[in-house]
């Protein structure tokens, strides 16, 4: 996975990639005190555009005031002219694209108001991040690992802090054969993947969980959204394990994985064990809207 481009975008400046380092002794590299996005930029017959930006930068500025950093010098509007900026200077037309704020600038210690943050804007070329092969789907595992209580880390902030959950949770699934893990709460209830939501049919529907425990995903809302301009019903309510095995279809959906069926859970077929009709119906409007050729493509891409 070539993950180089020819600049970072570090603190108002871009780097040449090799020269975008920073020192041992910054307080983020050791106590997990960042704060990141992923986004994705798709070429459109309008040119590069850029997958709700907007609403990514305004969640990575939540993520920064759910994890208590008080001042931030940067607004929405400069984050985005410094995403623009990037993408422009590395010459990509599609991309995906990595802001990270990380504590820098001060004593190493676990005191926020100590040190200063930093940020720092990667784009790299990224094809797909869960293949689904020949069979449509992919095959995941309930994992042993629990996602976070909300009072622990913070669900919905996305704290650099808070991944190793996912880390060990992808690394487990991977290691025993599976492409992904299901992430129950401390209740025993479905969460989230490791970096995706999720998405039950059943009868006609669409369920999807509730938002207290789980990262609001921005794909994940964007799906609402489509279905209900496709006349689906989206239902949010809690999801047990049992109900998954029992679903028509099941269906993944982040920044980095776009939108992926699930085909087997924990040894069990999901419905036809292929690409189910609305996961399929749903994927082509995902896919239509990001390139520019649907419905809510105006709204929601932002243009270099
Ligand atoms: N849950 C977790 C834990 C994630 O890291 C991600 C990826 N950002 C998602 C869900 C999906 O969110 P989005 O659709 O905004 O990428």
């Amino acid at each position: 996975m070539a993950m180089e481009s020819k600049y970072i975008w570090m603190d108002g400046k871009l780097v040449e990639y090799e020269k975008a380092t920073v020192h041992f002794m910054t307080p983020a590299l050791h106590y997990g005190m960042g704060v990141f996005e992923g986004i994705r930029c798709y070429s459109t017959p309008k040119g590069s555009g850029v997958f709700r930006l907007r609403e990514h930068l305004e969640r990575l500025i939540d993520s920064i005031q759910i994890f208590g950093v008080r001042e931030f010098p940067y607004t929405v509007d400069q984050l985005r002219a410094a995403v623009h900026e990037t993408i422009k200077a590395n010459g990509l037309k599609e991309c995906y694209i990595r802001p990270l704020i990380y504590m820098a600038n001060g004593p190493l210690g676990l005191n926020l108001d100590a040190s200063k943050p930093s940020v720092g804007i990667a784009v790299w070329e990224w094809g797909a991040y869960l293949n689904a092969g020949e069979e449509g789907g992919i095959k995941v595992m309930i994992s042993s690992f629990t996602r976070h209580h909300p009072n622990v880390t913070m669900t919905k902030a996305k704290v650099t802090g808070n991944y190793p959950n996912s880390v060990m949770a992808k690394t487990l699934a991977l290691r025993a054969g599976f492409d992904e893990a299901i992430m129950l709460d401390p209740t025993g209830l479905v969460a989230e993947c490791t970096g995706e939501n999720l998405f039950v049919v059943r009868g006609g529907k669409l369920y999807t969980t509730l938002r207290a425990n789980i990262l609001e995903g921005i794909t994940r809302d964007s799906i609402i959204t489509m279905a209900g301009d496709m006349g689906y019903q989206v239902i949010e309510e809690p999801i047990s394990r049992d109900q998954l095995y029992i679903a028509d279809e099941v269906f993944l959906c982040g920044t980095a994985a776009e939108c992926v069926a699930v085909r087997e859970i924990d040894f069990r077929t999901i419905g036809s064990g292929k690409m189910g009709p609305i996961t399929a119906a749903i994927q082509k409007a995902f896919f239509d809207t990001v390139r520019g050729n649907g419905k809510r493509s105006t709204e929601w891409l932002d243009y270099p």
